[in-house]
């Protein structure tokens, strides 16, 4: 049976619920269920729970209560960076152009390319080294006055790559630009103090970071002009319309308290088994590359691209073994479309089909990891001899 036992490598996709998050949760289904907008005992106690959940996040984020916006999810907190800024700020000043990194999550990238296409945006690209990091010196020779928004991604998903956010936040600060960053893998192993970044607007999502699915928020800073995408009520601010998800607003402030709590002793036994992994892969492993930053990465994430390999077939045959694994990107199987992360860092399609996302998280151990390391080389060369 033990033999047996699936091993989980996917946290960047998503992680388990912890259990004091459920337990935290659970009162607001059942027992507090009223609605937060409602005057009465009961509505007050549930807005008094969305009230200290978004104290809880600010006070992480070391921001105002009223600068956290409650959202469905790390995706719509994106779309409402992006569109509510991008539709406001033109509104406002003319300005008619979106400005991010080819290495963003598809709720950015897609959001921004729907602005091009059917609201007459400009689009533009900035450009990443071969680690997929943007330079800031580049952001500050690209943006113009008539730049609504620059949009870049905090940690990458797909190669773990760290921005400078903070000098990038400082250049748009400098040049009164606005400035949005994604933070949905980078909040759950960074420390964020948002006194110390001056980003405008910053997104994040609870179930990176072992909370529920279906819950995310956005940092808005006060004085910060943007366009509600979803309309109807004056809920958070008048920012985001819609009964707020009590039990799961609870349940993303105690996650990312108990994420934060923790990163003390969670971040340096993830890292160590991460360069672990990435060590061992690199040295057994023929035609590997580490893709993203060697060490500037985040803790928990080690990713590769294997010349010659068809990464969906590689996922199969490691789900048999019984690893979840990752290629990295959202790409389907049966659909081998390159993924726009590694083109951006300059791999050609004999090393880009080729792709593995290892993603450790509080669980793993450093046994599954050695499990992991022995099986990946025969199964690499199983594909490379078609043995299989
Ligand atoms: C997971 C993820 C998202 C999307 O968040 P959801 O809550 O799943 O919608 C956005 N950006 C990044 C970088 C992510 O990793």
């Amino acid at each position: 049976m033990e033999k047996n036992r699936k091993i989980y490598m996917d946290y960047a996709a998503s992680t388990p619920l912890d259990e004091e998050v459920f337990n935290a949760m659970v009162p607001y289904f059942m027992d507090d269920f009223a609605n937060p907008s409602s005057n009465h005992f009961w509505g007050q106690r549930a807005q008094g729970a969305v009230d200290g959940a978004r104290e809880t996040v600010a006070s992480i984020l070391n921001v105002k209560p009223e600068e956290i916006i409650f959202t469905g999810c790390g995706t719509e907190s994106d779309n409402l960076a992006l569109r509510g800024a991008a539709l406001r700020n033109r509104e406002r000043t003319g300005a008619n152009r979106i400005l991010i990194s080819p290495v963003e999550h598809h709720a950015i990238t897609e959001t921004a390319q729907q602005l091009c296409k059917h609201f007459g945006f400009q689009l533009d690209f900035l450009s990443v080294d071969e680690y997929g990091r943007v330079d800031p010196e580049e952001v500050k020779a690209s943006l113009r006055p008539d730049t609504a928004i620059v949009s870049i991604i905090f940690a990458n998903n797909e190669i773990g790559s760290i921005n400078p956010i903070e000098d990038i936040a400082f250049i748009c600060r400098e040049k009164d630009i606005l400035f949005h960053t994604d933070a949905v893998q980078a909040a759950a192993h960074l420390k964020i103090d948002l006194k110390e970044i001056p980003v405008d607007l910053l997104s994040i999502g609870a179930h990176k970071f072992y909370g529920p699915k279906g819950i995310g928020c956005l940092f808005v800073r006060g004085g910060t002009d943007i366009l509600p995408i979803i309309t109807g009520g004056s809920q958070e601010f008048g920012l985001r319309a819609g009964t707020p998800n009590v039990p799961y607003i609870v349940g993303l402030a105690e996650a990312y308290k108990l994420v934060v709590d923790n990163f003390k002793n969670r971040e340096n036994e993830l890292q160590r088994l991460r360069d672990y992994a990435i060590d061992n892969v690199l040295a057994n492993i023929p035609r590997s590359k580490i893709t993203g930053h060697p060490k500037d990465r985040l803790s928990n994430h080690a990713s590769f691209v294997f010349e010659n390999i068809d990464a969906n077939l590689l996922l199969m045959m490691l789900d048999t073994a019984g690893f979840a694994c990752s290629s990295g990107s959202a790409c389907k199987v049966g659909e081998s479309k390159p993924s726009e992360v590694l083109t951006a860092i300059g791999l050609s399609q004999t090393w880009s089909r080729g792709s593995l996302r290892v993603t450790l998280g509080k669980n793993t151990t450093q046994e599954e990891v050695e499990k992991l390391l022995e099986t990946l080389p025969g199964l690499i060369d199983c594909i490379r001899k078609k043995r299989y």
